[in-house]
């Protein structure tokens, strides 16, 4: 038989005696939980599984079911979503639960064209629900996926622009039996096997037929495209406590990054300070604290300088509710109650650390 026409059989069986044991998956033979293959699929995009397991763990057990989820207020949600970044991801998540609950009568839908359909499922996730939680049969390509394909056909065009290519190249070997086995076997087998930097190819189950393999150039694939250096923000935060051991935190626009997150109020992160930080007498002025707060975005980096301003408490209240709407006093012991991203969470720290 040709490699490619045994490749999937040759990973089912390899996939039968190694396959990872997750919580958000069904035992060998038994058939998963839409609501669990769902959540775990949105947060484990950009997000890795080993931090993935305790968050998955949390809601399940905060939110057993989708309706309960949809039931929860989206503060709860976005609170016990901090820490996992990319906050656009658990608006999605809450508003596709409420979508589930109050209009599928609490059932997701079994087709990749109707999943689409939903807040936060894109082609991936879609995909990854139908053959998954439905047994139907899809082409699933994440990361892993992407990286055994490319090294399986040997694919010279560096990503993103090979990504169609790879996807026609993954349904070609994509069977049609055993349909929530095999993205799961090639996700299992990208993370166990095929790894990044040093896959082990001797006990690779499809080695056979691997081209990267056969020209000993395993780690040459996937080509990439040289990364942009990613440019450097900068902004100030402003601590303002009260005498009653209250910090003041601010809500950050529903749109656009950390979109609805509680935030330590500042200004604008921007660029265009030519590597020169805002001046701190600009909106508020006070005694700038010693050190900074860095922090990697997807798209830049961030050094954020933070602000003790000098004027009283409420005066500063009524400064940040000119410049940011809704202001509102947190306790300083109940701050894990907000839904502060880490990015706040870390110049929180400094602050407390500094003041
Ligand atoms: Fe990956 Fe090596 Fe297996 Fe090819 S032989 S799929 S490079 S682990």
């Amino acid at each position: 038989m040709p490699p490619e026409v045994s490749f999937p059989q040759r990973l089912l069986t390899w996939y039968d005696r190694h396959r990872r044991e997750l919580p958000w998956r069904a035992a060998a033979g038994e058939v998963a939980d839409p609501y669990h293959v769902w959540l775990s699929e949105i947060m484990l995009q950009q997000t890795t599984v080993a931090t993935v397991r305790a968050y998955f763990e949390k809601f399940t057990t905060l939110w057993p079911t989708v309706r309960a989820l949809a039931d929860a207020p989206l503060d709860d949600v976005l609170t016990a979503w901090a820490g996992l970044g990319y906050y656009a991801r658990a608006r999605n998540l809450h508003k596709c639960a409420v979508e589930i609950a109050h209009n599928r009568q609490g059932q997701f839908p079994q087709d990749e064209a109707d999943l689409l359909t939903l807040p936060g499922v894109g082609t991936y996730t879609a995909a990854a629900i139908a053959s998954i939680a439905f047994d139907r049969r899809a082409v699933v390509v994440d990361g892993n996926v992407e990286r055994v394909v490319s090294r399986w056909y040997a694919v010279d065009e560096p990503l993103p622009q090979a990504k169609p290519r790879i996807k026609a190249l993954t349904d070609r070997i994509t069977p049609a039996q055993r349909n929530r086995d095999f993205p799961q076997a090639m996700m299992d087998l990208g993370s166990g096997l095929c790894t990044p930097r040093s896959p082990s190819c001797l006990l690779c189950p499809v080695s056979e037929g691997c081209q990267a393999f056969i020209m000993g150039a395993a780690t040459a694939f996937p080509k990439k495209a040289p990364k942009k250096p990613k440019p450097t923000r900068f902004g100030l935060a402003y601590w303002i406590e009260n005498d009653r051991g209250e910090v003041l935190l601010t809500r950050r626009p529903d749109k656009g990054l950390l979109g609805g997150m509680m935030e330590v109020p500042g200004t604008d992160w921007r660029s265009d300070w030519h590597a020169q930080w805002p001046d701190p007498q600009a909106e508020l002025s006070g005694t700038v604290l010693a050190g900074e707060v860095e922090h990697t975005f997807t798209h830049f980096h961030l050094r954020v300088r933070v602000v003790v301003p000098d004027c009283p408490a409420d005066g500063a209240k009524t400064a940040v509710d000119a410049i940011k709407k809704g202001a509102t006093w947190a306790p300083l012991e109940d701050l894990n109650r907000f839904a502060l991203p880490t990015i706040m969470k870390k110049i929180a720290r400094h602050a407390l650390e500094n003041r």
